[in-house]
């Protein structure tokens, strides 16, 4: 089954994207973790979108689309998560023709709804376990005082995103509404679309997402 989450920033994809990796086989194709790799091993691609990213802005669909084209020819388990791509109308369309040529359908599009003052609150109290990734938050599950992350069981640093401060925040939802949102009409048109509620407990938001797979 392959599908896509469909969110604002903070809305809780990348959590879900990991649980659904770790409960079903699933493989996560997080575009924003791909761009961060590429930033941090100093590639040329990496130079070039590092200031678009701080920015918020997203980078071209060109790179994005290269990006995910490459991960499709890969072995796909029990099916691909697109996490934070699609983001504009002309990447659906290229994952469309992309997942026709790879022989692949697009079973479902799970938008995460949640309110933007929470999305601000749950971003900038964000912080990252070096190691695996686990998400932790300074209010609702903060790191653990001896430092051993609780999912990968390392003692790692927590690190907080360069791009997770409140100035950058507002860009990514500005480019969030200008350019994502119309997905979920593209999406719906497309009778593909299931919504679930973003800002439930994580094992609410993950029982919710089962049942539109499971459906
Ligand atoms: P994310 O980790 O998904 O929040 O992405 C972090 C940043 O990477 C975004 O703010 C954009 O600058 C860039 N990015 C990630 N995915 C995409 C995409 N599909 N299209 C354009 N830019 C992207």
């Amino acid at each position: 089954m392959n599908i896509i989450l469909l969110g604002p920033p903070g809305a809780g994809k990348g959590t879900q994207a990991r649980h659904l990796v770790e409960t079903r086989n699933m493989v996560q194709l997080s575009t924003g973790d791909m761009l961060r790799e590429a930033k941090s091993s100093g590639s040329e691609m990496g130079k070039m979108v590092a200031d678009v990213m701080a920015r918020g802005d997203l980078v071209t669909d060109e790179i994005v689309i290269g990006l995910i084209r490459e991960k499709l020819e890969g072995d796909n388990k029990g099916g691909f998560i697109f996490d934070g791509f699609p983001r504009t109308l002309e990447q659906a369309d290229a994952l469309g023709q992309l997942m026709d040529e790879q022989g692949q359908t697009l079973d479902a599009v799970i938008e995460m709804r949640v309110d933007d003052a929470a999305l601000v609150d749950r971003i900038t109290a964000r912080s990252t376990c070096a190691g695996c990734g686990e998400v932790y938050n300074d209010n609702t599950k903060p790191v653990p005082a001896d430092g051993v992350c609780t999912s990968c069981g390392e003692k790692k640093e927590f690190t907080r995103r360069a791009d997770d401060n409140e100035e950058s925040l507002k860009t990514r939802l500005m480019a969030y509404y200008k350019q994502t949102s119309p997905l979920i009409g593209y999406y719906y048109a497309k009778e593909m679309l299931s919504r679930v509620d973003g800002l439930g407990e994580i094992k609410a938001v993950q029982g919710e997402i089962a049942g539109v797979l499971d459906a």
